[in-house]
């Protein structure tokens, strides 16, 4: 039995949160240490589902989520698709992909398209510029968003003129030592930080985020990334468990677990209670029904795949990423029905941030 008094000092932390202002770290880091306390954990979770229902309702925005090429010029040791892995098959859509992908996802009733990938050349500012706008000119009433890793500031400015809405760039971080950790000396925690300044400057819809359970992760990184994204305010947050891929140099850490993720997710939404939070594809592989617990912990957007169905397999960033049944835009009416069951619904809709 842990004591009272710890009891209320954690809870006093989320209060905190809720009341929009930032504990100290050390609070922040008794509160992640104690996740496992089911009071705290239940508070967390009915609180951060409370904030999600108030600003959102019981909608859940889903997204068409399009894998648009596994090259990649980056070496991240977590990712299987990082350009050191010999073994993975490679592809990359065209642009015609690209449009089929979004005729199907239109038809079956997404209004965003997220564009995701490695960082592969072959993407270049005339080729994703004329992607986004023939998506655009097709489907005016659609949002694009594009995932694909770190551009200059000059191509980010192009890409938002040719009409992307939206860009995911995950800080993965808000540690540099960690971060450095986590990637070859190639990698930049410096870069990485600029570009989601520039995103945000030149007007996108920003999204930044991380895994939970990353190798040498500790409860202050994890506090540091709360820290980070209470100061940068993004529109949204994509936080899933770090998975081992076999093909990495991290193949033998352990899984990031689901439970804190889904504290996490909950602290979060408590913190930025206006944000667009996925309950990610990481976090229905962890464990069955993630994502749905993900919904009740305050999440509020699932992001199904719309990639062609024989490419799915090789876009493997971990062992046994999930890409068929509710996963896939194929799957839509059983997720909508798995939604149904715990009282949320999908609406035809962009799902913009509120903000
Ligand atoms: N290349 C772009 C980038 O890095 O921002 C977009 C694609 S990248 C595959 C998308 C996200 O996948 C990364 O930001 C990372 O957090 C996540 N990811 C990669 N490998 C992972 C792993 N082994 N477990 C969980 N998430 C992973
Ligand atoms: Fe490339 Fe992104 Fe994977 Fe890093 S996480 S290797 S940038 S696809």
């Amino acid at each position: 039995m842990k004591d009272i008094r710890l009891i209320e000092n954690l809870k006093n932390t989320i209060i905190s949160l809720d009341k929009g202002e930032m504990p100290e770290v050390s609070d922040l880091v008794l509160l992640l240490e104690n996740y496992r306390e089911p009071e705290i954990f239940g508070f967390a979770r009915d609180l951060g589902r409370e904030k999600a229902l108030e600003n959102y309702g019981n909608n859940v925005f889903i997204r068409g989520l399009i894998e648009v090429s596994n090259y990649c010029t980056k070496n991240c040791f977590y990712c299987g698709i990082r350009c050191g892995n010999k073994e993975a098959q490679r592809y990359r859509l065209d642009f015609e992909d690209i449009m089929n992908c979004c005729e199907s996802g239109y038809n079956a009733g997404f209004r965003t398209f997220v564009m995701q990938g490695g960082e592969d050349p072959v993407f270049n500012d005339d080729f994703v510029c004329r992607t986004v706008a023939a998506i655009k000119n097709k489907y005016p009433d659609c949002a694009v968003t594009l995932s694909l890793g770190e551009r200059s500031y000059s191509s980010y400015k192009l890409l938002k003129e040719a009409g992307a809405d939206r860009y995911l760039l995950r800080h993965e971080t808000a540690t540099k030592e960690h971060y450095e950790k986590l990637h070859p000396k190639s990698s930049s925690f410096e870069n990485r930080m600029e570009c989601l300044y520039y995103l945000k400057e030149l007007g996108y819809q920003t999204g930044a985020g991380f895994m939970v359970g990353s190798p040498w992760q500790t409860m202050e990184n994890l506090a540091n990334d709360l820290i980070f994204l209470k100061g940068f305010q993004p529109h949204m947050v994509g936080i899933g468990p770090f998975l081992p891929h076999s093909q990495t140099p991290f193949r033998d850490f352990p899984k990031g677990s689901a439970e804190l993720t889904l504290f996490i997710l909950s602290l979060v939404r408590i913190m930025l209670p206006k944000v667009l939070l996925p309950a990610t594809t990481a976090l229905g592989t962890r464990e069955e029904g993630g994502r749905e617990r993900g919904i009740l912990h305050g999440a509020n957007v699932i992001m199904p795949n719309l990639s062609p169905v024989e490419v799915r397999k090789k876009y493997m960033l971990y062992d046994n990423k999930l890409s068929s049944g509710a996963e896939a835009s194929e799957g839509l009416e059983i997720l909508r029905k798995s939604l149904e069951k715990i009282g949320y619904e999908i609406p035809v809709s962009r799902g913009d941030c509120l903000k």
